[in-house]
C-alpha cells in the first residue's frame, strides 16, 4: 500500500530581489509586492516523498499555509505528481511566526490525519530559521530526524537516513510516524510533467470545510484532483488567539537587502609564497578556519 506522506511547502519572496516595498506598516512582510518561488528544500521535500511513492506506493499530499497566490506552489505539486494539495489561507495567518506557523499546519495535518511521514524542508529562504518542521513534530508528538541528506532505506514502517551533523553524518532509524527535515544534498527534483500541467494549469480553489475525504485518496483510485482544497481558521479547528499577528510573540522589525560593497583590494603574486600569506591573513582575520 505504501506510506501517507505529507509535504508542507512554502511560497516565498525571492529573496534575491528584495525592494523597498517589503515592509507593511504593520510589521508584515508586504509579500504581494515581492517576486513569489517555490521554496528550494521543499522541492527536495516534495522529492523525496514522490521517490518513496515510485518505489512503495502511497499516497503524496501537499500542504501550504499562505495568502491565495500561494496556491501557485500547490499547482507546482500537482505538476510533478503530488496526489492531492491543500492551501491554508486566512487573513488571520497573516505575520504569523514560526509558533505560530508551526501551530496551524498542525491542525492542518491532524485534519489530513493518518499520515507515517511528514517532509519539510530544511529551511524557507525568508525567515531562514529552520524552526517550523521541529516545532510541527514536537506539536503533534512524533519523532523528527533533521537535516537529512539521503533516504538510505524505507518499508512499510520505517526509515533509515543520513543525517548531516557538524563534522559529517550519522545513520538514524526510525518508525512511523516521523517528520524529516530535508536538505538540498538529498536530490535533485524532478521537473514538471507536460501532461500535468495541461490538466492542472486552470485549477482552481474552493473554500470546504467537510472532514478530509478518505476514500478520495485511496490507492488506486486516485483521480484527477478536482479543485485545491482551501481551508481557514475554522475549517482547521485552529484557535484563532494562536494564529497569525496575535499567536506571535516575534514580530519581524524590518527586513532589508545587504549589499556588500568592496573597500580596498589587493594583488596576491600567484606563488606559494603569495597564497601563503593569504592564508595567514583570511585565518588571522577568522575569515577562515
Ligand atoms: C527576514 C525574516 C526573519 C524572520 N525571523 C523570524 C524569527 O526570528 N522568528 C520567528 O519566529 N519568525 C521569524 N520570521 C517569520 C517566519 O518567516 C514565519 O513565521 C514563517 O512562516 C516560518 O518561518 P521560516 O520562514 O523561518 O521557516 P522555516 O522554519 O525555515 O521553514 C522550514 C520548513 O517549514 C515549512 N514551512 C514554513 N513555513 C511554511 C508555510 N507558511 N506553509 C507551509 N510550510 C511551511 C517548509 O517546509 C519550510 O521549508 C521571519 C520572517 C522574515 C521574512
Amino acid at each position: 500500500m505504501g506510506p501517507r506522506m505529507i509535504v508542507t511547502v512554502k511560497q516565498v519572496p525571492d529573496t534575491h530581489n528584495i525592494t523597498g516595498e517589503a515592509m507593511k506598516e504593520d510589521g508584515t512582510v508586504n509579500r504581494a509586492a515581492l517576486p513569489a518561488i517555490f521554496n528550494p528544500e521543499d522541492l527536495n521535500a516534495l522529492e523525496e516523498a514522490l521517490k518513496i511513492k515510485d518505489q512503495l506506493g502511497g499516497t503524496v499530499i501537499c500542504i501550504s499555509m499562505g495568502p491565495p497566490n500561494a496556491a501557485e506552489v500547490l499547482k507546482e505539486c500537482l505538476y510533478r505528481g503530488a496526489d492531492d494539495v491543500v492551501l491554508v489561507s486566512d487573513r488571520r495567518f497573516a505575520g504569523a511566526d514560526t509558533l505560530a506557523t508551526s501551530y496551524a499546519l498542525k491542525c492542518a495535518i491532524e485534519k489530513v490525519g493518518g499520515y507515517d511521514l511528514i517532509l519539510c524542508g530544511r529551511q524557507a529562504i525568508d525567515g531562514d530559521t529552520a524552526q517550523v518542521g521541529p516545532q510541527i513534530a514536537e506539536k503533534l508528538g512524533i519523532n523528527q530526524l533533521t537535516c537529512i541528506a539521503a533516504v538510505v532505506q524505507v518499508d512499510e514502517q520505517s526509515i533509515t537516513v543520513k543525517r548531516s551533523v557538524e563534522d559529517g553524518y550519522e545513520i538514524v532509524r526510525s518508525q512511523f510516524p516521523v517528520l524529516l527535515t530535508v536538505t538540498a544534498e538529498a536530490n535533485q527534483p524532478r521537473t514538471a510533467k507536460a501532461k500535468l500541467v495541461m490538466s492542472y494549469k486552470n485549477i482552481g480553489k474552493e473554500l470546504c470545510d467537510d472532514s478530509y475525504d478518505e476514500a478520495y485518496l485511496s490507492p488506486g483510485t486516485c483521480s484527477a484532483v478536482s479543485h485545491i482544497k482551501e481551508w481557514n481558521v475554522e475549517s482547521i479547528g485552529a484557535d484563532p488567539q494562536q494564529c497569525g499577528l496575535s499567536g506571535s510573540p516575534t514580530k519581524v522589525k524590518k527586513i532589508q537587502s545587504v549589499v556588500l560593497t568592496a573597500c580596498e583590494s589587493k594583488q596576491i603574486p600567484n606563488t606559494e609564497a603569495g597564497i601563503a600569506e593569504l592564508m595567514h591573513e583570511l585565518i588571522a582575520e577568522n575569515i577562515i578556519g
